[in-house]
């Protein structure tokens, strides 16, 4: 019989995943596991562990996969504590002759990729990753990576030209496992109980069955995606933006089903601006990615991309508090950072203001404040995360040298009736 480990990573989802048809199509027996990832964060901004929106909604999409295996008379194996490479061990423990998992585009989770691979190799398992992540596969891209484009412009221009997204895939057929055979803990995940703010933007749980009612949500059921462009900037609420980042950022939904959805709606009812701008915006999701596997442990970096531009910031503990509990002089800053605090969620105009603010006004380092998203961002994504960083910080892939937001201008020009800073004073 052959058997493979299936090894879960943010690709928390059953359908359009290769790594899960691959194994279910190629092998007799499947052993899905999950490596419960431990906080990365470090340095010295006291930022290490998870907040509780964030672990939340990690959970919920854990157990919603562990329920759907389950429906399947398959188990998710939840493993706390290990490493990558801890998974040969198993693999042999288990008769398993493969291990099979996604790919992955920031640095420390290439090193896994690295390190598991070589290791596999000297203890007879072979062990591949799939593409699942990206709306291309490296291969598409009409340049190789160390020729991407370090402007998402050109970026974007060359793709839609030359690169075609490729369709999804049809839903494995799940087959079950026997656990008597399995020597591992199963721990089923305990949800710790968390009130939810009547206010949060995100007023749903993870996983992939939820996320894919919020595609289906903000396209068919509400048609919200026609007005996107217009309300895109807004700060208020659940329907201003699709609100799909914390869903695609685990994988509870594939970008590539998002994007056939979008196409579908296009067709079957309207193609605008609006549903173009959604294509934009996931454009600069897949460019960050590319960017983070292009330039690996620079993007986490102090100067970043930009080696010519070394970090003149520095790091002052008790205003870093200020920033991070609202309790700046700034009461725009102070609203978005509350909203952040209490749902692990903010808007993109919010995090622009509060990034920039962190690092232009109050002259603190950016990683103290990307450690610090990492920490509580139900949608944590390290490519998007320090991309979006360093590109506040001019020291990613902004053309412009410096920018800098007003945040009072920024105030009053999209929270002109402070229904937003009342909301989260
Ligand atoms: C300082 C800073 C940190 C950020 N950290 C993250 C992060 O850790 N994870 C994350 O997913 N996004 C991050 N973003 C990008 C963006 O703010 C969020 O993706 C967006 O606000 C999520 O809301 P939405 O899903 O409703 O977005 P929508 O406006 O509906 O956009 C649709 C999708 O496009 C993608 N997208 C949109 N804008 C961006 C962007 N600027 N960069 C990358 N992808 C984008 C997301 O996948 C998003 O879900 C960050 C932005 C800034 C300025």
């Amino acid at each position: 019989m052959k058997t493979c480990l299936l090894w879960f990573r943010n690709n928390l989802r059953i359908h359009d995943n290769s790594p899960v048809s691959y194994a279910y199509e190629q092998y007799d027996r499947v052993i899905p596991v999950y490596l419960y990832p431990k906080p990365t964060t470090t340095g010295d901004w006291n930022e290490a562990g998870f907040g509780d929106s964030r672990k939340a909604f990690l959970d919920q999409s854990i157990l919603d996969l562990q329920v759907t295996l389950e429906s399947y008379g398959s188990r998710l194996y939840v493993l706390r504590n290990l490493e990558a490479v801890d998974l040969i061990q198993i693999a042999l423990d288990h008769n398993a002759e493969a291990i099979i998992g996604g790919v992955e585009m920031a640095y420390n989770e290439t090193v896994d990729q690295k390190n598991i691979k070589a290791e596999g190799k000297s203890s007879g398992i072979f062990v591949k990753f799939l593409e699942e992540r990206t709306l291309f596969n490296e291969r598409q891209l009409p340049f190789v990576l160390q020729k991407l484009p370090e402007v998402f412009t050109k970026f974007r221009k060359l793709v839609e030209k030359n690169s075609t997204v490729l369709p999804t895939i049809p839903a494995a057929t799940l087959s079950s496992l026997d656990s008597s055979t399995i020597t591992l803990p199963y721990e089923k995940i305990k949800l710790t109980a968390l009130t939810k703010d009547d206010r949060s933007a995100v007023p749903f749980e993870g996983g992939e069955r939820q996320g894919l009612k919020e595609v289906a949500y903000y396209f068919k059921q509400t048609g919200h995606i026609l007005k996107y462009k217009e309300t895109r900037n807004e700060l208020l609420g659940r329907d201003y933006s699709s609100k799909f980042s914390p869903f695609l950022a685990l994988g509870c939904i594939s970008v590539r089903q998002v994007y056939e959805d979008l196409k579908q709606f296009e067709q079957e009812f309207e193609s605008n601006e609006s549903t173009y701008w959604l294509f934009f915006e996931l454009l600069w999701r897949e460019y960050f990615q590319w960017v983070a596997l292009k330039h690996g442990k620079d993007l986490f970096l102090p100067q970043g991309l930009r080696p010519d531009k070394p970090i003149t910031e520095g790091f002052n503990q008790k205003a870093f508090e200020r920033w991070k509990n609202g309790t700046t002089t700034d009461e725009f800053v102070n609203s978005n950072m509350r909203e952040l605090s209490e749902t692990g969620f903010m808007s993109n105009r919010g995090r622009q203001n509060v990034a920039s603010y962190l690092i232009h006004d109050m002259g603190i380092d950016w990683r103290a404040g990307a450690a610090h998203f990492e920490n509580q961002l139900i949608d944590y994504d390290p490519a998007s995360n320090y991309g979006n960083w360093l590109y506040l910080a001019g020291k990613g892939n902004d053309p412009r040298p410096f920018r800098k937001f007003d945040t009072v201008f920024q105030a009053n020009r999209y929270d002109p009736e402070k229904t937003f800073t009342s909301t989260w004073s």
